[in-house]
């Protein structure tokens, strides 16, 4: 098991791999996101000191069931992120991160790693599922359908704040 809170910066001082799972039990936003998922995520995360900023370099992974868009049945999906993290305590430090970081903010000593795993695989959720071989909706079961148009309803949800 992962362990929940950490020290983010003193981990990275000492360059610790952290690797382990987290029960998907734990991640109500995610399990509220899809219709199914595996127990656990797969999770290794490297800390390193970084040249200007404590970094977090990250694989992420668990399988989801999705609703497939054409045919409207489960699709399962392997959700997958691997976040490259600069550590940061303001906007303003975010503002200084070289491009190849995304800020990870860290205000006070401890970090929620289950909050930064289902942040991450959130962001990693695609807009729209769909069967990649086998699709019953294929064939276009209902020709009044357009297959390729995006319903104005995953726009909104788009449009959301992610946060
Ligand atoms: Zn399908």
């Amino acid at each position: 098991m992962l362990p929940r809170w950490v020290v983010a910066r003193k981990l990275a001082a000492r360059g610790q791999v952290l690797s382990g799972s987290v029960a998907t039990g734990e991640l109500s936003r995610l399990a509220a996101a899809v219709l199914e998922t595996e127990a656990a995520v797969e999770v290794e995360l490297a800390f390193a000191p970084g040249d200007e900023v404590a970094e977090i370099h990250g694989h992420i992974r668990v399988g989801v069931t999705l609703t497939c868009e054409r045919c409207l049945e489960p699709v399962e999906i392997a959700l997958a992120a691997a976040p490259a993290l600069g550590l940061v305590r303001s906007d303003e430090d975010a503002a200084q991160l070289p491009a190849r970081l995304e800020p990870c903010f860290v205000p006070t000593e401890e970090l929620d790693l289950f909050d930064l795993v289902e942040e991450e695989l959130l962001l990693a959720l695609p807009i729209v599922a769909r069967h990649q071989g086998a699709c019953r909706g294929l064939g276009s079961l209902d020709p009044a359908a357009p297959v390729t148009a995006e319903s104005p309803f995953r726009v909104l949800e788009r449009l959301k704040p992610q946060r």
